[in-house]
């Protein structure tokens, strides 16, 4: 194996780590941060090392990578966490785990005793989790100040920064062996960069010599259709007018199998051509690479908290994610990056530094953990954070987390919202199980929650799949035109008839994949519930399903319970929507929805939804038929609310005048009925 740049510091690394509590490490992408720190620290005798990923491909990869240096099995001495996934045993040393799963774990141990050194890495990718571990790390180092070491690594981060925040700790730089790389850009902005890039991919496996191309494309959709253009075009080539070209995806949905042929180098005379999103910017790193096409943009998402909706926007990438990408190119000899915009745009438009995560998320899941943390000496109202969220979105999280009871009106948490705390699902849906266990309709909102964790790797996106779905879909029972959870439901349903039949899924054009992972969550969340309800479960949680009504009443009720801040109203004359939040709102219901139009031709009057999306225009995604009474009293509870009393037990001082803005009222005078009938 090629020695890593990182491998000849690390007598300075071990000597700088023994000295101080918190050591940043920064080193260029492909230096053996993510693989080799660890096993250094290993070799000199340190307990059990946690190392964090902020995303799920790069902790399994990375995992599988030490386990095959080290000669050990997967799981045993090395192994990984993420979410619904664990592949530890009590013999790890070295876990790889995403920050999410390590935010989880310090819940329910929040010195994390367990280990003796605690890595974050890709700390540049500025997660919302990873910056909540930062804040967490500061107070801990203070705590366990004898036996915890922890090392900040990135890429690209200011370290100076991040320096200051942990008490002016040492940084240590590892120079990486970067070559030239030759940057070249277009005049003008393409009309299309999927024809661009295909364009350019070609000119370079015509005329340069060997090396592997990396291309920079958004999304998945974009790179399946680039990889099926680019297969077409090289197989067209005259045979032996050039090299062989082997064309290979990469994204975070691809099946671990097929992730890690991007790490075998390519037979003799043949060169590969990778199509990435911006995961192999700097979370995986493809050796051989010597020309980069980079298209400047990026699909990220973004949340508004004054709206409550969240856009999956194509945004431009900044200055650094555009080194970041060139430098892929030089990592074994001088290579060349192609950008596919002209210098003026990346000059004057890209933003110096991505905006980080925390800026750009909803809060709520973050907030609601923060506040069920056991920690007596942590004033969550100065809770440090790197960069602070603003005012707005920590509001709107307090608003969120009061309407589903997670806490009191002074912004306490509730007995409930310790509870959902633990669930590892967003508030909305943790509070949704936790009233389906009251209703009895545990059973079936085990199945939607699990169903709406995996959904988007349920269904293959291709025609031939799809004409298969919707003959299934067609012969579901009544109800499934209340709404998509329902869909989804009455889906794994069937599919449980068949005993988990793998044929039936394929036959019905549904990802094996997707759904044996949502049988698997499923059977953890119900063993999570387990645990937390002290009280009695829905005893059918676990077993088989009872006869119950065709309208789902139950668990209409307990999603609307659960999304009460994601409720919308039929507006009086067409079919649009407007929601019942503090920002109310004209939207659609997604053309993707089952929701059916009822006997006078018309869309309920009350619906809840899992999200909403702007693309561009406000469409409600996953939606669901709810009754009027009961969203009546969460209205009346939206009223009560104030946000000034809310904040005073909140993270943060909120300086600004409290929102005084409620929702409009249903048009019509309904008494709210009582929902023991419900039950
Ligand atoms: P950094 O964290 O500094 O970006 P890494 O430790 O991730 O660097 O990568 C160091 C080297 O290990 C790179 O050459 C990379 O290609 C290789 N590598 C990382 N993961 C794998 C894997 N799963 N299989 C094969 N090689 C890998």
């Amino acid at each position: 194996m090629v020695s890593l740049p990182i491998v000849q510091y690390e007598e300075k690394i071990i000597e700088t780590v023994e000295r101080n509590p918190v050591v940043v490490v920064i080193g260029e992408t492909g230096s053996g941060k993510s693989t080799q720190l660890s096993q250094m620290l290993h070799r000199r005798g340190y307990g059990k090392i946690a190392i964090t990923q902020p995303r799920r491909v790069a902790a399994v990869s990375v995992a599988r990578r030490v386990a095959h240096e080290l000669g050990v099995q997967l799981g045993e001495e090395v192994g990984y966490a993420i979410r619904f996934e664990d592949r530890t045993s009590h013999s790890t040393r070295i876990k790889y785990l995403t920050d999410g799963v390590l935010l989880r774990e310090s819940l329910a141990n929040p010195e994390l005793n367990e280990y003796s050194v605690i890595i974050l890495d890709e700390a540049h990718e500025r997660s919302l989790n990873t910056d909540i571990l930062m804040g967490l790390m500061r107070r801990l180092v203070n705590i366990r100040s004898s036996d915890l070491k922890v090392l900040i690594t990135s890429a690209t981060l200011d370290g100076e920064k991040v320096s200051k925040f942990f008490a002016d700790c040492p940084v240590l730089n590892v120079p990486g062996k970067l070559y030239p790389v030759e940057v070249l850009y277009s005049r003008e902005r393409p009309s299309s960069y999927l024809e661009s890039s295909l364009k350019t991919a070609l000119d370079i496996h015509i005329r340069e010599p060997e090396g592997d191309i990396l291309i920079f494309m958004t999304g998945q959709d974009d790179i399946e259709k680039l990889v099926s253009k680019l297969e077409d075009k090289v197989r067209a080539l005259e045979e032996g007018s050039c090299m062989d070209a082997i064309i290979l995806p990469l994204h975070g949905s691809l099946p671990p199998e097929l992730q890690v042929r991007v790490f075998s180098p390519p037979p003799p005379n043949c060169r590969r051509i990778i199509v990435a999103t911006n995961i192999a910017e700097t979370s995986l790193t493809v050796d051989g690479v010597v020309y980069v096409i980079d298209s400047g943009y990026v699909k990220q998402r973004q949340y508004n908290p004054s709206s409550g909706m969240y856009s999956l926007d194509v945004v431009q990438i900044s200055k650094v994610q555009a080194n970041q990408r060139a430098g892929r190119a030089g990592r074994t000899r001088p290579g060349k990056c192609y950008r596919l915009y002209p210098s003026r745009i990346y000059n004057d438009e890209f933003l110096d530094v991505t905006v980080p995560e925390i800026q750009r998320s909803s809060l709520a899941g973050s907030v609601l953990y923060l506040k069920s943390l056991d920690l007596p000496d942590i004033d969550i109202l100065k809770f440090d954070f790197l960069d602070p969220p603003s005012s707005e979105s920590l509001q709107d999280a307090l608003k969120q987390l009061f309407l589903i009871d997670a806490i009191d009106e002074n912004g306490a948490i509730t007995s409930i919202g310790q509870k959902m705390a633990e669930l590892p699902l967003e508030p909305s849906l943790a509070k949704t199980l936790m009233e389906a266990n009251n209703y009895g309709c545990l059973y079936e909102a085990l199945t939607v929650a699990a169903m709406l964790s995996a959904e988007t790797t349920l269904l293959p996106g291709q025609r031939k799949t799809e004409k298969k779905r919707k003959h299934t879909i067609s012969n579901l029972p009544d109800g499934s035109g209340l709404g998509d959870h329902i869909q989804l439901l009455q889906i794994y349903e069937c599919w449980d008839q068949t005993d988990f039949d793998i044929g039936w899924c394929k036959d019905n054009g549904l990802q094996v994949r997707g759904m044996l992972f949502v049988r698997d969550v499923r059977k953890q969340l119900s063993q999570i519930m387990q645990k937390i309800s002290k009280g009695p479960l829905d005893v059918r949680a676990n077993g088989k399903r009872e006869e119950f009504r065709q309208d789902y009443r139950n668990l209409r009720k307990a999603l609307c319970m659960g999304y009460a801040n994601q409720l919308a109203e039929r507006k009086m004359h067409h079919n649009g929507y407007r929601t019942l939040g503090f920002q109310a709102q004209v939207v659609q219901v997604h053309p993707s929805s089952v929701l059916s139009l009822d006997d006078l031709g018309k869309f309920p009057d009350y619906v809840v939804y899992h999200e909403l999306i702007a693309t561009p225009r406000p469409y409600m995604r996953n939606v669901c038929a709810v009754e009027m009474r009961w969203v009546i009293p969460i209205i009346n509870k939206l009223k009560s609310l104030d946000v000034y009393k809310l904040s005073s037990g909140g993270v943060h001082h909120v300086e600004e005048e409290p929102e005084k803005k409620l929702p409009d009222f249903p048009k019509k005078d309904v008494e709210v009925a009582s929902t023991a009938d419900d039950r």
